[in-house]
């Protein structure tokens, strides 16, 4: 999608700081971290959020929790948050579906 931010980040039109990347998914570290590790998985293809997530698309959603999880073993992370906000009024301010990782802090629950 030519005018969303991190279709340019997957383009390479932006620079990111990388994490992991395939054939599906890229991964990098989110520009304003909310905790000492804090990166975002996000599918290759545009997805605009969660709620656009269907029977069709929803293989790269799976493949991101795999990548998570492997990525969160190997950087040796054994407490982390995962979270995707869907809507304004939930926090989502980039409409290309992705999925904070956070991890490093104390956390709490419910939030804010
Ligand atoms: P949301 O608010 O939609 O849940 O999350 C969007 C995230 O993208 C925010 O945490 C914000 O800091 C991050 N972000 C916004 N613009 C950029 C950018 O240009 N580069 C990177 N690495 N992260 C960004
Ligand atoms: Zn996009």
């Amino acid at each position: 999608m030519s005018d969303c931010l991190f279709c340019k980040i997957i383009a390479g039109e932006i620079p990111s700081s990388k994490v992991y990347e395939d054939e599906l998914c890229y991964a990098f570290n989110d520009i304003a971290p909310q905790a000492p590790t804090h990166f975002l998985v996000i599918p290759k293809e545009h997805i605009g959020s969660v709620s656009a997530v269907t029977a069709d698309n929803s293989a790269v959603v799976a493949h991101i929790f795999e990548v998570i999880a492997k990525l969160a073993r190997e950087l040796g992370l054994e407490s982390y948050r995962v979270v995707s906000n869907i809507g304004e009024q939930a926090g989502q301010s980039v409409f290309h579906l992705h999925f904070h990782v956070l991890s490093g802090r104390d956390m709490t629950w419910p939030p804010g």
